[in-house]
């Protein structure tokens, strides 16, 4: 079976059978497929697809291509929650403590900015001290005394999408449902889950910017996930504006605390407590949604939540004093209103435009070598269906550059755009997938 005789049955539309998918990922953990071999794969398989037998054939080779965590010592159902990815979008903070401390174990590794996207490693790295690199051992002794950690992933862990996922990148072969797939749950399998929530998100700030493609991921995601023995729900949320107020690492940190303090924006509160009334059930702690949403709001309210937040950030090497005290995080030197040029009611905030001007300020990464400013971004933006004045603020620029500032303040000029007539938010979270 050489490489060429199995990406040549692909080109052909052929399903291939579960040991060729494995000689596949095999050859991209071991390195035996050279790269132009590994791409041409990742293309055949873009144009002819995966059927639904290949999709859960390569999800596990791809999950076996490394280590998978052991948490069987740890008592409870251990459900994680995963993003396709979107602009503000910060809910593991609030979500992850808030989970843990109803008594649902939650082990999470997350990812680092992803294009336009912001990554949760990024927000908690703001926060000085923060260790997202643990291993393995020590992620599942955390889980075993803290209920939560929320680490990178490690080298050991679905090694062969780490290699897979750096080639889709530079091959157009990324928008792809069975390989996105397989990268999702391979690592999220590895992790020694039960159960798994799933955020697949759609609209102008998503990769999948249509609901029936996101609804196509979302269905497979659940149906792969459950064919491995695991408890798989999927929402579909709407990504059009950016979630909550602020997009850049340290501003959403604290917008996290404030969420944790009940005192969050709406938007990202509605989208945490659907997620975490989900992550109970399937957690076996709540019998349905409404006991579900009760216990949330009783460990937010008896501030059981925020402290689990501080106990999550002392383990893992933060400064503790940040909940208490957000202005600890790191702080731009430049704060600058971005102002309404007329009256009128917000008709849309272009979620994807305040990504790239939050990107050319510093809060991600515009090339895989930069490093991230922590402190800079934008904090303050509105949200659509609010009425403003000529002259008031529909964001704030937090910069440390003129330069960037400038970029920045162009790029913003075309996220806002205001109507004369009442608007009204589409729901945030359209269908449930598996429920
Ligand atoms: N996130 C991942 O981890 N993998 C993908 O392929 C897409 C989003």
């Amino acid at each position: 079976m050489s490489p060429s005789s199995i990406i040549a049955r692909k080109r052909d539309g052929h399903a291939l059978t579960r040991d060729e998918i494995a000689a596949f990922v095999r050859g991209a953990t071991d390195g035996s497929w050279a790269d132009y071999q590994l791409s041409a794969m990742l293309m055949a398989v873009f144009l002819r697809g995966m059927n639904a037998e290949e999709t859960a054939h390569y999800t596990d080779a791809m999950m076996r291509s490394g280590a998978v965590a052991d948490l069987s010592a740890v008592r409870g159902i251990k459900v994680d929650k995963h993003s396709t990815g979107g602009v503000g979008d910060k809910i593991s903070l609030p979500l992850a403590p808030l989970v843990a401390a109803c008594g649902v174990p939650v082990p999470m590794i997350s990812g680092r900015g992803l294009g336009h996207s912001g990554g949760t490693l990024d927000k908690l790295e703001a926060i000085p001290g923060f260790r997202t690199a643990l291993t393995l051992d020590e992620f599942v002794a955390q889980v075993g005394r803290v209920g939560c950690a929320l680490i990178g992933q490690t080298r050991d862990l679905a090694p062969a999408d780490r290699k897979l996922y750096a080639l889709r990148d530079v091959t157009a072969t990324v928008e792809c449902v069975p390989l996105i797939c397989g990268s999702i749950l391979s690592k999220k399998l590895a992790e020694g889950i039960d159960g798994l929530v799933l955020d697949v998100k759609f609209g102008r700030g998503a990769f999948m910017t249509g609901l029936p493609q996101a609804r196509e991921l979302a269905a497979t995601l659940v149906r792969v996930g459950r064919a491995s023995g695991k408890r798989v729900r999927a929402l579909l949320t709407r990504m059009d504006q950016p979630l909550g107020h602020a997009v850049g690492n340290a501003l959403e940190v604290a917008e996290s605390v404030a969420c944790l303090r009940g005192e969050g924006p709406a938007d990202v509160m509605e989208i945490t407590s659907t997620l975490g009334a989900h992550m109970l059930v399937l957690g076996g702690v709540a019998r349905d949604d409404a006991e579900a949403r009760a216990r949330l709001e009783a460990a937010l309210r008896s501030g059981a939540a925020l402290a689990k937040f501080r106990e999550i950030v002392v383990a893992q090497g933060g400064d503790g004093r940040v909940i208490d005290d957000p202005a600890r995080l790191p702080q731009a030197r430049m704060k600058e209103l971005f102002v309404a040029q007329r009256a009128g009611f917000v008709a849309a905030v272009d979620a994807r435009a305040v990504a790239f001007a939050a990107l050319r300020l510093g809060a991600g990464r515009e090339r895989a070598e930069d490093v991230i400013d922590p402190s800079v971004g934008i904090a303050g933006i509105v949200k659509v269906g609010e009425r403003v004045a000529s002259g008031a603020p529909l964001a704030v620029l937090h910069a440390n550059d003129d330069a960037r500032l400038a970029e920045a303040r162009a790029l913003l000029a075309e996220a806002f755009t205001l109507g004369d007539a009442p608007v009204t938010p589409e729901p945030l979270v359209a269908e449930v997938i598996g429920g």
